[in-house]
């Protein structure tokens, strides 16, 4: 079996999202797929023990907001690497409440659907839980934000709870085909699989701090090594500390 083959398969990146007694909560997630036209039904594979998985269930609701292709990095730290038990999320977006009760985010979506759950399947580590559309709604003609893309531009490796989790030793060890229509090499996969170039690693969210290109986002210009760091340099994406990079 090859690992690679499944970063092959397409998919988004969305705010899975629903509404429990004590807190609003979500998680992000890249299985969202629609699977039947008539109903309109939509499933999700959620980790079971991701909080928000239990509350969807229990509510029955939940509500899938599409990002956008140039989202804040920010987001995806706080909703997909923090734990909705621990902090209220939702305290730096702007959302909207769906018919269902469920939150939607509006401020960095480009659409959204609201679902009621019609049906749920164990499938292990997940849950298969499928939800009939009750309302849907375009907000914004921007891209999508897809998986292939986040994954390229932020160096990331998905979360251990997610459906398409595959450890990095794993991927480094297999070889595969170059690309056709680019026959030359593919830069931004030297960087991931190259280990003498000094890269350095997040620990919590999988970030990849590159030194060529140094994190402009932070204001660290590229060629900076990570050892010149400042000492509260902070992830960009989940805002760990220094000390939570391991060097590749
Ligand atoms: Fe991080």
């Amino acid at each position: 079996m090859k690992y690679k083959a499944f970063h092959k398969l397409s998919y988004g990146l969305y705010i899975i999202a629903t509404e429990s007694n004590v807190t609003d909560l979500y998680y992000i997630g890249n299985t969202a797929f629609q699977v039947t036209a008539e109903p309109s039904q939509i499933a999700i594979s959620s980790h079971k023990k991701n909080f928000t998985t239990e509350k969807i269930l229990e509510s029955g609701i939940f509500s899938i907001s599409v990002l956008k292709k140039e989202v804040n990095t920010s987001l995806i730290g706080e909703f997909g690497f923090m734990s909705g038990a621990d902090f209220d999320k939702f305290r730096n977006v702007k959302t909207i409440k769906s018919v269902s009760g469920a939150p939607i985010i509006t401020d960095s979506s480009v659409a959204w659907f609201d679902c009621k759950v019609v049906n749920s399947v164990d499938v292990g580590s997940h849950m298969l839980i499928i939800g009939e559309v009750l309302d849907s709604e375009v907000l914004s003609g921007d891209e999508p934000l897809t998986y292939d893309y986040y994954r390229e531009k932020y160096k990331m490796l998905a979360p251990k709870n997610a459906p398409t989790y595959i450890e990095k030793e794993k991927l480094e060890n297999e070889v595969v085909p170059e690309s056709e229509s680019k026959p030359e090499i593919n830069e931004e996969h030297e960087h991931v699989y190259n280990k003498e170039n000094g890269t350095y690693t997040c620990s919590i969210c999988g970030f990849q701090y590159d030194p060529e290109e140094g994190d402009p986002s932070s204001g660290i210009p590229p060629g900076t090594p990570f050892e010149d760091l400042p000492e509260d340099y902070k992830c960009p994406i989940c805002n760990a500390g220094k000390d939570y990079f391991k060097r590749d």
